[in-house]
């Protein structure tokens, strides 16, 4: 299927490595020229070298996309972009006893205000020009809470709230805002909790992976190829009456009808 989308710019945020490099690759694959950032120069630049190689302009930008500074290098980079994929690090883990102000203050920063500013800046120039696709990297936890995850599970359905009007305001001017749910997908963030969990119980990953993948319906972890492909589909042209939604890509572990 042809997405409709060759031509178009996208800003991907946190896209040197994980999901966010999945979704730069499956856009560029499309002829997206894609605008990447990443807090780390030398990942950033070998995704940059290896998006170019698909043969789209790809311009990297060293930044952290939890600082003003570092959005405004990134829009800088590509002010008026047609898709903006909304990533960044998650938030540490640990139990709601420990975590002051500021722990809460610095997770609303970068899971929830983080993409709410770069929606901002490029919300309007969308729908002015009649296209857009907004996709927000979230977390299944915002269906169905995390333990250990208490910070994310906030900031993130923050952010779903925060934007669920919005999403229906754009919609008559061809602009959709939408978020992904992942479950367990095999990135480094995965291998490293896997890794401090195998620690902590002083067993080998491959315990703790298997344990993990048998809990999930599919048995399996999900790849960044078959995220990204997911994201450039609700990115496309084919995808205009899509808006407003929370999608969860989690092999089945919701259990839930809906
Ligand atoms: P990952 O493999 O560790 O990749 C994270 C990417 O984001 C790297 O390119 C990293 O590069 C970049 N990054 C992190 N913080 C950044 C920042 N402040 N500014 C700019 N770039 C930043 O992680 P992932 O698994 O793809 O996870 C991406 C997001 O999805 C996270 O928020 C995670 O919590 C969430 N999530 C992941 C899963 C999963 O199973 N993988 C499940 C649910 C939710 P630098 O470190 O060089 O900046």
């Amino acid at each position: 299927m042809d997405l409709g989308i060759k031509g178009r710019k996208a800003i991907v945020c946190a896209a040197s490595k994980g999901l966010g490099k999945g979704c730069a690759t499956a856009l560029a694959r499309e002829g997206v020229d894609v605008t990447i950032c990443a807090r780390g120069a030398d990942a950033l630049g070998a995704t940059a070298k290896e998006l170019g190689a698909i043969g789209v302009k790809v311009t990297p930008v060293v930044a952290d996309v939890t600082t003003e500074e570092g959005r405004k290098a990134l829009l800088a980079a590509c002010p008026d972009p047609d898709i903006l994929i909304n990533n960044a690090g998650g938030p540490p883990p640990g139990d709601f006893k420990d975590f002051g102000l500021d722990d809460w203050r610095r997770a609303v920063e970068g899971n929830m205000l983080a993409p709410i500013a770069l929606i901002r800046a490029t919300v309007y120039g969308m729908m002015d020009r009649g296209f857009g696709r907004i996709v927000n990297i979230t977390s299944a936890s915002i269906k169905n809470p995390i333990a250990s995850l208490e910070l994310s599970n906030g900031a993130r359905l923050g952010l779903t709230g925060a934007v669920a009007v919005l999403a229906r305001k754009a919609a008559k001017s061809n602009v959709t805002i939408n978020g992904i749910l992942p479950g367990p997908f095999d990135t480094d963030r995965l291998r490293g909790t896997a890794q401090k969990m195998a620690a902590a119980r002083n067993v080998s990953v491959t315990v703790i992976d298997d344990e993990r993948k048998a809990a999930i319906p599919a048995k399996r972890f999900g790849t960044t190829e078959e995220f990204g492909a997911v994201v450039a589909f609700l990115c496309s042209v084919h995808a205009g009456y899509i808006t407003g939604q929370n999608l969860l890509i989690d092999g089945g572990g919701y259990p839930g009808p809906l």
